[in-house]
């Protein structure tokens, strides 16, 4: 059965290379009938926070990519977070100690930066000399009498090809002379993350390594510790870099680059994930809408792209308008509620005594929007009884000779009628129009900005509906004065 994982190291946000690299695990599981966990890497405690992780799981979770095993789930290969598995890690770099695989390195960060320094001037790559390769046990002694703290060295073997047969990217190859003795316990008996990984996937019995084309470099360094210790090799899919519309590494230049973000300004994770799934996979055919539940059964592997994706903002608001159309009204209302209030349109009383009337304003806005957050620049026409004229175009509207007749009229319709609704909406119209003789966009047009102060918004009889008999009245008044 395949099993694959999902690693975040909890130094940040949920990156939406991240979740893609998340959804791409999960739908991998799902499609293989295997199993997806949920593994937290924090063997950079500098950089690791209780609040990332936090916030990690919570994305995972409100985007509807759960996990089958690990954080919170639990699972027999557990614990699933790094720092609680080092007397895991241990005996395995005792073997390696042990077996001359790897060994202990003395050499103090500035003895190592002059070493890279050097290398640099001959215009070298620089990689780890080997100084503490062959040290003696006096060596060693007198080292530590000195207060030097060893790291645990990888003992690179010489002139090995080490090949990925790389899913996504097909074989690369990469020669261990080009690798340094790599460090894989720190001074402070902490493994790195290339040594944790490899045993980690290991014991969790991972089939399948699908993560971000950056640790690409990492994977030849993991085989040479799986092969090492005598652990067969799992299968390896890097995905390839998300980038930006101008072709660069995706960054805050481009936009948001959290999911929270995406989730904060009214994105549906619906619409995340059906967005983030074509980010590097492409499905057979033309259709671009698909729901996690189908995405689950058309996942492939073999037809995600090795060229990197392009991160594009419109598409996924092209997607997230149709999800938000497409959504239950209710939900859509209970994001906005927020951004009104947050906007200054409504209090929260407001919201809670006049559910059906915000109702109304969402349904009547919610085919422009992109996100829900979006909402506050559509709104503006149903609140205030004052009416800002937008542009002159919407002043010439109003200054045509037939009306002031056709408000007043409008007006005196408004005082007969009890209450307006969509339904009587279209009747009182046709009154207008029977009684001034106006019609088309003589009619519609005047009134629009009459009540509004624009020349284009949603259904006129939406917002007759949403206005009310009072307010209409009151915007009337404010525009003859
Ligand atoms: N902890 C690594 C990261 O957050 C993931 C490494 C892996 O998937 O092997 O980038």
């Amino acid at each position: 059965m395949e099993r694959v994982r999902f690693a975040p190291s909890p130094t940040g946000h949920l990156h939406i290379g991240g979740a893609r690299t998340a959804l791409f695990n999960y739908l991998y599981a799902k499609k293989t009938g295997g199993k997806f966990l949920l593994r937290i890497e924090d063997t950079d405690l500098n950089r690791s926070t209780e609040e990332s992780e936090k916030v990690i799981i919570e994305g995972l979770k409100w985007l509807g990519i759960h996990w089958d095993e690990g954080i919170e789930v639990g699972g027999e290969h557990g614990p699933y977070r790094s720092t609680e598995r080092v007397h895991i890690y241990n005996p395995y770099v005792q073997r390696l100690l042990d077996e001359g695989k790897a060994y202990l390195c003395y050499c103090s960060e500035e003895e190592l930066e002059k070493e890279r320094e050097e290398a640099l001037k001959r215009g070298e790559m620089p990689r780890y000399s080997g100084k503490c390769r062959n040290l003696t046990k006096e060596d060693r002694e007198r080292l530590e009498k000195e207060g030097r703290k060893p790291v645990v060295r990888f003992r690179v073997p010489e002139n090995e090809l080490i090949v990925v047969d790389d899913l996504v990217r097909g074989r690369v190859e990469f020669n261990s002379n080009d690798i340094g003795d790599f460090i894989i316990v720190k001074s402070d008996g902490i493994p790195v993350y290339n040594f944790a990984v490899t045993i980690d996937d290991y014991l969790m019995k991972i089939t399948t390594v699908i993560r971000g084309e950056e640790h690409l470099s990492n994977t030849p360094r993991q085989i040479l510790i799986y092969k090492a210790l005598g652990f067969d090799i799992p299968k390896f899919a890097h995905v390839s870099l998300i980038l930006g519309k101008d072709r660069t590494k995706m960054s805050k230049r481009h936009g948001s680059t959290w999911v929270e973000q995406y989730r904060d300004a009214g994105y549906l994770p619906e619409a995340i994930i059906n967005f983030l799934a074509l980010l590097g996979w492409s499905p057979e055919g033309e259709e671009e809408i698909f729901s996690m539940e189908e995405l689950e059964k058309m996942f492939d592997i073999n037809r995600v792209s090795k060229n990197p994706a392009v991160f594009d903002i419109d598409k996924l608001n092209h997607i997230n308008g149709i999800y938000i159309r497409n959504a239950n009204i209710d939900r859509i209302v209970d994001l906005a509620i927020p951004h009104l209030i947050n906007g200054g349109f409504i209090t929260e009383e407001f919201a809670k005594s006049n559910r059906e009337w915000i109702t109304k304003v969402v349904e009547t806005v919610r085919g422009g929007l992109s996100y829900v957050g979006e909402i506050v620049n559509h709104v503006g026409i149903f609140f205030g009884e004052e009416v800002k004229l937008e542009n002159e175009e919407a002043q010439e509207v109003l200054k045509q000779e037939h009306v002031p007749a056709l408000l007043d009229e409008f007006k005196n319709i408004l005082l007969e009628t009890e209450v307006v609704t969509i339904e009587n909406a279209k009747d009182i119209m046709n009154e207008v129009k029977k009684r001034t003789g106006a019609k088309g966009k003589a009619l519609f047009m005047p009134i629009r900005v009459a009540v509004t102060g624009q020349v284009h918004g949603p259904e006129l009889v939406n917002i007759l509906e949403i206005l009310g008999k009072d307010m209409l009245i009151k915007r009337i008044e404010y525009v003859k004065q």
